[in-house]
């Protein structure tokens, strides 16, 4: 249950003034339609109104206040020439210019012969100076009309700064204090305002470093998300710890069996993995661990001999993965190899029907299957092992934690788990994210890989892209044609995607292949294996390649609008390449005009492949904000904290969190119920879910 006090965070908007039915569909679209959403909705920036110079003193290209006698109105003689208001003061005159307005209006605002402050942007018009459509027109008995400070707030269209301003401002006028959550030694030391004062400060700043994120309100907001987090995971692992896993000793017979039959060594990072992983399934305690590795850097192999590792002794294995091409693909890697070990292995997708089906589940439950491969097909109810011992998710992020529960609650014993991810994470968020689970890191690349070269080229030479692609066919390659992500919009980025597609298909035919979010797992499929067998060499897509696909004969990654993707994503799509001994490229088009980070971040793709290196210098690049685009990295989503001012927390906030749940496990005592506050507001629901469930 929500505790009462945060009632009024999560009312809906539609209760404060000025928010009617029209905006609260532009705020559902921008954030989010409670109170908490528009709190938690930080201004970017300020518009400092208190630059008051004389009209011939003012610099123009800035926002300037000034203080001005109206002379006499111009209306406008046609629809497109302005509507001018002649101004002046002591020192010089100053236009004032309006396109379409209603006239009567402005001749209330602006009466001949009045005095008036006007602020807005100045500019210089043919030596002129001018300001069109004034932000603020006020008289002067009436300053306070005009904030000498304004919250300037990302904005969508159809909602102004007005209305969002003055809804914030309500919403901070609505919720009540909270009891405090933070540790009372770090508030002294950091001398950090309470909750509701620091929102009241970010949002109703009185200087320009009021908003700043090395602000104490910022600074304080920040803690309390990192703490958030950080509370929510330390939860999470105690409930994993307290269930105690058991001890898997296996012969290293299977295992030994698969080694004599692969065709190459393992690289050295592949060995400390697998130590690693084995350590852990033969320890008493639950395993906790995270392997990461770039795309292509062989955790497959490292999964299946972990796996038969478990086998040996006696266990039952699952493997999970997050899309049915991927379940496929690992089967396909995994099946040959487990088969000569004698290992049994099944696949369990959405499309197991049937009486197959039933067969499927009763061999599971006779214990006649060592690994089932799947799909959240095996998360289903009747989906029950005989003894299930060890699972492993791959893209563990993709996966909510009920459904790791859910998979761990199959198993009778305990279950060892073990997480995947292909999103290299930069060692400091690698905290933020995981709190401290154990990472086994195989950086290495397996030997042999040819680099992809890359480059990055302007849309307006998407002729010859095109040109060169024809080329390239010719010789029998084939290429993958990413298209942009268009906003949040699966349906604009499918729309985006089939007129690509058309092109494409109106000079290369037949050649041409089209995959998309929408389609069903089926006809995805159909497409990919047609692709995979080189029956189309032309493989257009929106992003649903991100994961998986291994065609070892795709050479050529074509990624539209490179500049609107996170590059860790661009990253993983570019390792859908150079996989086979071939060469291969990936070209990066670009918007033809972009702006300085993204020509830098482009770069970055351009010169390395280090996947870790990359992550790294994308969040230096953007600073905290969006780091890694939070779906794709498995990473929360941070509103508050800026990972460069604020970076000094997380330890902080982990090792404060880790001595709560030591010292208060169900958050029982007066600060637990503090904190039980903490993790509802910032929607930390891992946590709170898992208090609920006892
Ligand atoms: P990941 O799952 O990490 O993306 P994979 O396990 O699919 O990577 O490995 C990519 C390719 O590299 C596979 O074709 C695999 O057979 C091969 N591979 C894995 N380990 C090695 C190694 N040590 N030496 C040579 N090739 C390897
Ligand atoms: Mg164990």
């Amino acid at each position: 249950m929500r505790p009462e006090a945060l009632f009024d965070y999560f009312a809906d908007v539609e209760r404060l003034p000025g928010i009617g039915k029209r905006n609260k569909v532009a705020l559902e679209r921008l954030l989010g339609t409670r109170l908490v959403d528009l709190l938690f909705h930080l201004p970017s920036g300020l518009v400092d109104r208190r630059y008051r110079p004389k009209v011939a003193d003012a610099v123009s290209g800035g926002i300037v206040t000034l203080e001005v006698t109206v002379d006499d109105h111009s209306p406008s003689h046609n629809r497109r020439s302005p509507y001018r208001v002649r101004c002046h003061d002591e020192t010089g005159e100053l236009m004032l210019v309006f396109f379409n307005p209603r006239a009567d209006w402005l001749n209330k605002q602006l009466p001949v012969g009045e005095t008036r402050i006007i602020s807005g942007k100045l500019e210089d018009y043919q030596g002129k100076k001018q300001i069109t459509h004034p932000d603020y027109m006020v008289s002067p008995e009436n300053p306070n009309e005009m904030p000498d400070l304004e919250t300037v707030y990302p904005l969508t269209a159809g909602l102004s700064g007005k209305v969002l301003r003055k809804a914030v401002q309500a919403a901070l006028e609505v919720v009540p204090d909270l009891p405090e959550w933070l540790d009372s030694a770090l508030i002294k030391r950091d001398t950090l305002p309470t909750f509701t004062d620091a929102l009241k400060t970010v949002h109703e700043p009185q200087s320009i470093e009021d908003v700043a994120p090395s602000s104490l309100a910022r600074r304080r907001l920040a803690c309390d998300e990192l703490l958030a987090t950080q509370l929510a995971l330390a939860i999470v692992r105690e409930r994993t710890r307290r269930k105690r896993g058991r001890a898997l000793r296996g012969s290293g017979d299977i295992v030994e069996r698969i080694l004599k039959v692969l065709p190459y060594q393992l690289t050295g990072d592949q060995q400390t993995a697998l130590r690693e992983i084995v350590g852990d399934l033969k320890s008493e305690k639950a395993m906790l661990r995270l392997m990461q590795g770039d795309v292509g850097s062989g955790k497959t192999i490292v999964a299946l001999l972990a796996i038969a590792s478990a086998v040996e002794a006696g266990v039952q294995t699952a493997l999970l993965a997050p899309t049915e091409i991927l379940a496929h693909q690992h089967l396909d890697t995994i099946a040959p190899l487990a088969e000569t070990a004698g290992l049994r292995v099944a696949l369990l997708t959405g499309r197991n029907k049937g009486k197959p089906r039933v067969a499927l589940l009763e061999a599971l439950a006779a214990g006649e299957i060592d690994l089932l491969i799947g799909t959240h097909a095996i998360i289903q109810q009747d989906v029950n092992f005989s003894d299930l011992g060890f699972a492993i998710i791959d893209e563990q992020h993709r996966f909510g934690v009920q459904q790791r529960m859910t998979l761990a609650s199959k198993a009778e014993h305990g279950v060892d788990v073990l997480g995947m991810t292909a999103t290299p994470i930069p060692r400091t968020l690698t905290l933020t994210a995981y709190g401290d689970m154990d990472v086994s890191l195989i950086r290495e690349k397996p030997p042999g890989r040819k680099p992809v070269d890359t480059r990055v080229v302007a849309l307006e030479r998407l002729s010859d892209v095109i040109a060169g692609l024809e080329r390239a066919m010719h010789t029998g390659a084939r290429a993958y044609w990413v298209c942009p992500l268009v906003e949040e919009s699966e349906l604009l980025d499918l729309a985006a995607a089939e007129e690509r597609y058309g092109t494409l298909k109106h000079l290369f035919g037949d050649r041409v292949g089209l995959v998309h979010g929408k389609m069903k797992g089926a006809e995805k499929d159909a497409v990919m294996a047609k692709f995979q067998s080189g029956e189309i060499s032309i493989l257009v897509s929106t992003t649903v390649i991100e994961v998986g696909v291994n065609v070892l004969e795709a050479t050529i990654m074509v990624i539209e609008h490179a500049e609107r993707f996170g590059l860790s994503q661009l990253h993983q799509l570019r390792g859908r390449v150079g996989r086979g001994d071939q060469r291969s490229s990936c070209i990066l088009l670009r918007a033809n005009e972009v702006g300085e980070v993204a020509r830098a971040r482009l770069k970055i793709m351009r010169e390395t492949e280090d996947g870790f290196l990359i992550a790294e210098e994308d969040l230096r690049l953007r600073g905290g904000g969006e780091v890694l685009g939070t779906k794709q990295s498995g990473l929360p989503e941070f509103k508050m904290v800026d990972f460069t001012e604020h970076a000094d927390l997380i330890e902080l906030a982990r090792d404060d969190a880790r001595m709560i749940v030591a010292k208060d496990p169900d958050l029982q005592n007066a600060r637990g119920g503090a904190l039980r506050h903490l993790l509802y507001l910032f929607e930390r629901d891992e946590g709170v879910r898992l208090m609920q469930s006892g």
